[in-house]
């Protein structure tokens, strides 16, 4: 740890990280109660590698190691708002990473089964995950691109990678109504949509949201 890092009280970090919410989340226009309340809650310093712990909180994407990264706080509250979670929804996060995502949605929701295919993050998180006291997780290590066939269907399915494409056996494991928010590639290199996907039994409605960058998907396929 760092000077900076030792002069940081329990008590500071969570006035940074209510302020946090304030000026990156709710000025930003994220309005769920459930989504706001989780973001003031979950202590996202304990998920950034420790030297980064000073910029826990700030407005954007921190490296977790393996090339990997945690999302910008605002992308994690918005992609959660988009789910419509209530406190009897189950969800399918596909990279848990560090883990950060998954605590917010397991703060909402009843049930949340991740899939992380680098097992160095996946046994992290989940450690850490299960000492923050969670209980209403289940972990899988490796390739989520399948999705979880044995727990579907879901009522809300996020995707925290880009993918080439929108992968249709996610869609057939989500239910009625469910929604599955997903970064997808257009067009050229490192361009990115997220993508709203709204299952009914019309068939999947499909609403770009906002340009965004994330770390590719690994397919195995
Ligand atoms: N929600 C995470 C984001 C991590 S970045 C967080 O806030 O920390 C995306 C994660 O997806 C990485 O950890 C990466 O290893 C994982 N990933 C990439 N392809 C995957 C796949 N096919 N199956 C499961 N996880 C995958």
């Amino acid at each position: 740890m760092n000077e900076k890092n030792n002069s940081l009280s329990e008590e500071e970090l969570t006035e940074i990280r209510l302020e946090m919410v304030e000026r990156q989340i709710v000025r930003r226009n994220v309005k769920d109660k459930a989504v706001l309340e989780a973001m003031r809650k979950v202590p996202r310093h304990l998920f950034v590698p420790q030297h980064y712990l000073p910029s826990a909180y700030d407005d954007g994407p921190l490296p977790i190691g393996y090339e990997q990264t945690i999302s910008q706080p605002y992308v994690v509250a918005s992609m959660t708002e988009e789910l419509q979670l209530t406190p009897q929804s189950r969800v399918l996060e596909i990279g848990t990473g560090c883990g950060y995502q998954t605590a917010v949605l397991a703060e909402i929701a009843r049930e949340v089964c991740t899939i992380e295919i680098i097992p160095q993050l996946a046994d992290s998180a989940r450690k850490l995950l299960e000492n923050l006291g969670y209980g209403n997780l289940h972990f899988q290590t490796g390739d989520g691109s399948q999705g979880w066939p044995d727990k579907a269907p879901f009522d809300g399915i996020i995707v925290t990678a880009a993918a080439p494409r929108i992968p249709e056996i996610l869609v057939t494991q989500l239910k009625f109504s469910g929604r599955m928010v997903i970064p997808v590639e257009r067009g050229y290199y490192g361009s990115q949509d997220l993508l709203l996907l709204v299952k009914d039994i019309d068939g999947v409605k499909e609403t770009n949201l906002y340009p965004v960058r994330f770390v590719p998907l690994q397919n195995k396929e």
